[in-house]
């Protein structure tokens, strides 16, 4: 069976523009954003069709939200509802010691409280570090601090529950040179917060640890999914791309997410899988139908240039092209069904947010 032919028209063309929103962005206010940080993100965040989604802010765009909350081109109504997330009331609270509550953690899509924990990464020197990650630009812009507390992130979420209704949250962290790659706060972060706030379900992000114990130990703290993200199972992209990250090898990613889904369970481990980096689409697709059968959730999320990153501030690497991300992301979508793995039955964290990528809108 053909992509196209999963899908029924109308939901087709529903994937197509969520693409191009993905990529040309829109243009509007957003609220609530992110400037810099982990990761492959610098979005506004939005709620389309009563689901997240984080979408660049371009006021070149063609796409334009009208007062009535409706996407349109060219004056054409695309039949999407969109609105932008609300800032949170919990943004306006700061800690005894005066830090503001934003610097420690933010909303993202509608729903999710994320935060990095420690805002440093042993692989940030520029010959290391992986050309899409600005991790420590809003260190440096001082939107955030560099280590959260686990007692700062129990405030905080306890606040952010309360005040705004977030129901999920994701923990991620800068890699330590440490034989835990930084698991070690994570978990003692994620023990402070399940004990002020036990209905709030937790995701943690970190790279493979050198001691497979440390996935057991999140688990144990209370984190119920967990990120090892990759971005690419492609070995010469990785060495292009991530050149500090791409030493922990295959193998060593490999052994970890078999722990992770051993311990956390089948589609309660995600990782990223990064659409624009050269990959090859049928060796990507493949990729991912690697980590479906090994009941590992691949969040297919297509690669934005990002100010604070080399890849586009040295290597002026552009957005990728509409028909490569539809294409991987509808084939990749069409295993997930088939495999009956769904983003929202993840308990926490980005796979079951989905606001970064289009797999969602795909029936994933
Ligand atoms: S998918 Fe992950 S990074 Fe993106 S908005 Fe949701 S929680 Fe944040």
């Amino acid at each position: 069976m053909d992509n196209a032919s999963a899908l029924a028209p109308a939901d087709r063309d529903r994937v197509s523009t969520r693409v191009s929103l993905a990529l040309l962005g829109v243009r509007s206010d957003a609220p609530v954003r992110r400037t810099g940080g982990a990761g492959p993100s610098d979005d506004g965040h939005f709620v389309v069709d009563g689901e997240g989604a984080a979408i660049p802010l371009n006021p070149n765009s063609p796409y334009v939200i009208t007062a009535s909350g409706r996407l349109t081109r060219d004056g054409a109504d695309l039949g999407f509802d969109v609105a932008p997330v609300v800032r949170p009331k919990f943004y306006d609270l700061q800690t005894d010691e005066g830090v503001a509550y934003d610097k420690i953690a933010k909303l993202h899509g509608k729903n999710v409280l994320a935060t990095t924990v420690v805002q440093t990464c042993v692989r940030y020197d520029e010959s290391e570090r992986c050309r899409f990650c600005a991790i420590e630009a809003s260190l440096d812009a001082g939107t955030t601090i560099a280590v959260k507390t686990p007692a700062m992130l129990a405030e905080v979420a306890e606040a952010a529950v309360r005040l705004d209704g977030v129901t999920h949250m994701v923990m991620t962290t800068g890699t330590s040179n440490g034989w835990d790659r930084g698991a070690k706060h994570l978990a003692r972060c994620v023990r402070a917060v399940k004990a002020a706030v036990p209905q709030l379900e937790i995701q943690v992000q970190c790279e493979p640890p050198a001691d497979l114990q440390a996935i057991t130990d999140l688990y144990d703290a209370g984190a119920r999914s967990i990120g090892i993200h990759v971005e690419s199972m492609d070995d010469d992209v990785r060495r292009r791309w991530m050149p500090g990250k791409s030493r922990v090898s295959m193998d060593e990613y490999r052994a970890a997410w078999r722990e992770a889904v051993r311990v956390f369970g089948w589609n309660q481990v995600s990782t990223y899988l990064i659409v624009g980096m050269g990959e090859d689409p049928d060796e990507a697709v493949e990729g991912a139908r690697e980590l479906i059968e090994m009941g590992v959730y691949p969040f297919v999320v297509p690669f934005r240039p990002l100010k604070g990153t080399l890849a586009t501030d040295v290597d002026k690497v552009p957005a990728p092209h509409r028909a490569v991300v539809d294409d991987i992301t509808s084939r990749v979508a069409q295993l997930l069904h088939a495999a009956g793995m769904r983003g929202e039955d993840q308990k926490a964290g980005c796979a079951a947010c989905g606001a970064c990528s289009i797999l969602k809108t795909a029936g994933a």
